[in-house]
């Protein structure tokens, strides 16, 4: 399945999609990602407990913006970043919904010189952000 097929999504959208942050524990199929900020996907993770929702990339040939959104003070890394779909890394994910239960993981491959890391982040509807470039 190509990334066209899938819906593209806005921040409006992942708030309608996001569960309720209800201090439930997570299900057994995807317990082992514990994401609050960007992590990479365990190597024994069973990636099929997530079934693709949707797509934060915008069709056509052009490259995201590699610019990030960190209006207070926060880094790629940060656990409380905001979650800016028109921003880096965002701008390249694939939207993941929990098979078993409803949480909903952002995805992107992140591609350095000479390795490439699957990265994974829980969505935290109260991160999200419609800001604009
Ligand atoms: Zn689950």
């Amino acid at each position: 399945m190509s990334d066209s097929c899938v819906p593209l999504l806005t921040a409006d959208d992942l708030l309608r999609i996001a569960p309720p942050r209800n201090g439930a524990a997570p299900c057994p199929a995807c317990a082992a990602l514990v994401c609050a900020g960007w992590e990479s996907v365990p190597g024994s993770f069973e990636r099929n407990n997530l079934r693709r929702i949707g797509s934060l990339r915008r069709p056509g040939g052009e490259e995201p913006m590699l610019e990030e959104h960190h209006p207070h003070g926060t880094n790629g890394w940060s656990a409380d970043a905001p979650i800016a779909p028109v921003f880096f890394p965002y701008n390249r994910c694939t939207v993941w919904q929990c098979v078993r239960c409803t949480r909903v993981f952002l995805r992107y491959t992140e591609y350095g010189g000479y390795y490439q890391e699957e990265r994974i982040r829980e969505l935290a509807p109260e991160l999200v952000t419609d800001a604009a470039q």
